[in-house]
């Protein structure tokens, strides 16, 4: 049997390669790319090349390219270190949540502009009390004439400041149990009442953001598939952010360099490097089956928590590898601080284990 990728992927993948080393020499760290590595350029670059809604169908402004290509596209892009950030999220899931539930005007209006990569998107669904259990969330969308008026307060939102536009999950129907009563919309993220206020991170980053909506109006044709059902919706729209390649591949290139420099002669390094070697190669045949759509329903949950946990260990063998250089501050210890987020965004580990445990394997519930 072959296993290696067929020879125009092969071909693709080189390409991708060559175009993100050359990105990632101008850009400000290889790591994490494509969360904090945001360039408005490198997004128009990308949707030149046609790498933006590359599987997209044709009749919708996409590539029509097969799931395969893209993976191998983004493989490169960001474990090389290439900038993203700014089409990233667009790409990875308002795209494909458009496609699924959005209206045929919604999706006229907007999968070209992401397309292009001339629209930069965040996600407001995290607020102060509402992070795993999103059921709890508190942010109001009240009618008002034919639209909305939003009221309500998201953290965590990566890339606001950034933002064209903002998917926003709102309670629409305070009576409703509590995750019945949710609904999503599209925010243009210039309307007045949109508060932007960027937070530091441990390493000084400053991609994610507190987020205040006061009295925003959105327009009614801006609410995405049925009134009170984001949570059924937004349950498909995990699944596109926890099961791609961005999960294992963060902190890719500093990985490299630091195996290169690790003391090949000790039993125990090469053994810790042949535990992250298998890690990894499984991680990225999860993920391949998850992108192919092989992947049993909801089985992200468990390709995110093994990939990211991987990202943790690659975090602290470089730090091990690195020694005493690590208590300085470079691309190292930044990592380390970095690390922790890993296995929190997009759902914490132990949430995605409670998923993996009820919903995909249907082990019963602990009597309370
Ligand atoms: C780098 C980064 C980027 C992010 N970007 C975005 C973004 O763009 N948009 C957005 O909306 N959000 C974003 N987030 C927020 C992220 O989705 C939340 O941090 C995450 O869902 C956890 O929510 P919380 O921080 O409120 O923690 P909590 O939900 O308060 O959880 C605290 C701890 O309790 C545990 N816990 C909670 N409930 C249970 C349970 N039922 N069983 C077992 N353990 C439990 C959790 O695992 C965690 O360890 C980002 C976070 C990070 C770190």
């Amino acid at each position: 049997m072959d296993f290696d990728l067929p020879e125009p992927v092969r071909e693709l993948a080189a390409q991708a390669r060559a175009v993100a080393v050359e990105l990632a020499a101008e850009a400000h760290l290889p790591e994490d790319s494509w969360l904090i590595g945001n360039d408005r350029d490198v997004a128009r670059e990308l949707g030149a090349r046609k790498w933006l809604g590359m599987t997209w169908p044709v009749a919708e402004g996409g590539h029509g390219r097969s799931p395969l290509e893209r993976f191998v596209v983004f493989e490169q892009l960001i474990a090389n270190g290439a900038p993203i950030a700014s089409s990233w999220f667009a790409d990875r899931q308002i795209g494909p949540t458009l496609l699924q539930f959005g209206s045929p005007a919604q999706r006229r209006r907007f999968l070209p502009d992401i397309v292009a990569g001339t629209s930069a998107w965040c996600i407001g669904m995290s607020e102060p009390d509402a992070g795993s259990d999103v059921a709890s969330l508190r942010t109001r969308a009240i009618p008002h004439g034919d639209g909305w008026r939003i009221t309500g307060r998201k953290v965590w939102t990566s890339g606001a400041a950034h933002a064209d536009w903002c998917y926003l999950v709102a309670r629409t129907d305070p009576d409703a149990p509590p995750h019945a009563g949710l609904s999503e919309f599209l925010v243009d993220m210039r309307s007045p009442g949109v508060i932007v206020s960027p937070i530091v991170d441990m390493t000084g980053n400053q991609h994610f953001c507190e987020v205040v909506f006061d009295d925003v109006a959105v327009p009614g044709d801006l609410l995405v598939g049925a009134p009170n059902g984001s949570f059924k919706q937004l349950m498909r729209q995990m699944e596109h952010e926890r099961g791609g390649i961005d999960r294992l591949v963060s902190n890719r290139a500093l990985y490299i360099e630091a195996r290169a420099h690790a003391d090949h002669d000790d039993p125990l390094v090469r053994q810790e490097i042949a535990a992250l070697e298998s890690t990894y190669h499984i991680g990225r045949l999860l993920v391949l089956r998850e992108m192919l759509g092989q992947a049993p329903k909801g089985f992200s949950a468990a390709t995110k928590t093994i990939c990211t946990e991987h990202e943790q260990r690659v975090a602290r063998f470089c730090g091990r590898v690195a020694g005493t250089q690590a208590m300085l501050w470079n691309r190292v210890s930044r990592s380390i601080c970095y690390a922790p987020g890993y296995t929190l965004m997009g759902g914490t580990t132990q949430i995605l284990r409670n998923i993996l445990g009820e919903r995909v394997l249907g082990l019963p519930r602990e009597p309370r």
